[in-house]
């Protein structure tokens, strides 16, 4: 077996990995709408790292739902890996969401009674993958660095070990794109650190697009590129691990 990961089944082409355009949220509220999402528009590279950072309540898990086909804007529109999915039907955007995404969650979301591997393996077994689910789930737990960690359940390991599972799971079936919504918040410094580097080497050694959702500046820091919603719009567009852009470029917005 080759020791290259699989990425993206696609192969090259000029789409970007996803872009939002002029998504629009609002919910009602009372009588009025409660405007959350209020026309954000961005691409989104192949094999980008970017994190989408705001306070909380800033709309990032709205934004992040309605990106991974999760909830419909109230307008606007989002094509992932050159697919406009905004609007599928549930079944075709199920099969879409199979073979190009990849989700990860603050509080990991493993199934309690399944080992890590056969976590890992659960989403192969859904829709057509090459090779068989249980070398896969070796191999990309062996990636993530819990080879000595397969039989075990969530509740027998911490939980940077339960994050890199799912991480190793959200890998699987080798989508463009893997969406994480605050995936290190349930954990210390350090540990949240070190799913950050291991963020940056898997899309370094798989080519996959990292999209990251957070609230904290220092997490936003680790990715390339840094979205900062304020007010439901996107405030700047910047390269987050370097120097913070001169005040005149954050205040007319997109930098690249
Ligand atoms: P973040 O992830 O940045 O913390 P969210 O996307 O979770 O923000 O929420 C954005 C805003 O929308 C918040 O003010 C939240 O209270 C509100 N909101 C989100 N979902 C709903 C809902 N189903 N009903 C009413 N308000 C909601
Ligand atoms: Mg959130």
């Amino acid at each position: 077996m080759s020791a290259h990961i699989e990425t993206s089944r696609e192969g090259q082409s000029l789409s970007p990995a996803l872009e939002a355009r002029d998504i629009r949220k609002s919910l009602p509220l009372g009588g009025e709408s409660l405007d959350i999402l209020k026309g954000i528009s961005f691409q989104i590279g192949r094999g980008e790292f970017t994190a989408i950072i705001g306070p909380s309540g800033s709309g990032k898990s709205t934004l992040l739902g309605i990106i991974a086909g999760l909830d419909e804007p109230t307008s606007g529109k989002v094509f992932l890996d050159g697919t406009d999915i905004t609007f599928l039907s549930e079944s075709r955007m199920a099969r879409i969401r199979n073979q190009k995404l990849g989700m990860v969650f603050q509080a990991y979301n493993l199934i309690p009674t399944l080992t890590a591997q056969e976590n890992v393996e659960a989403p192969l077994y859904v829709g057509v993958h090459p090779g068989s689910p249980s070398a896969r789930a070796k191999e990309l737990l062996a990636l993530v660095g819990l080879q000595h960690r397969l039989d075990h359940r969530p509740n027998q390991l911490s939980g940077g070990e339960q994050q890199r599972v799912a991480i190793a799971r959200a890998l699987a079936a080798a989508p463009a794109i893997v969406i994480a919504d605050e995936p290190t918040g349930n954990l210390d410094q350090s540990n949240g650190q070190n799913i950050l580097d291991l963020i940056r080497r898997l899309r370094d050694e798989t080519g996959t697009t990292f999209v990251i959702a957070t609230h904290d500046p220092t997490v936003a820091a680790a990715a390339e590129r840094a979205l900062h919603i304020v007010d439901g719009l996107l405030a700047s567009d910047t390269a987050a691990a370097m120097a913070p852009p001169p005040p005149a470029l954050m205040a007319e917005g997109s930098v690249r």
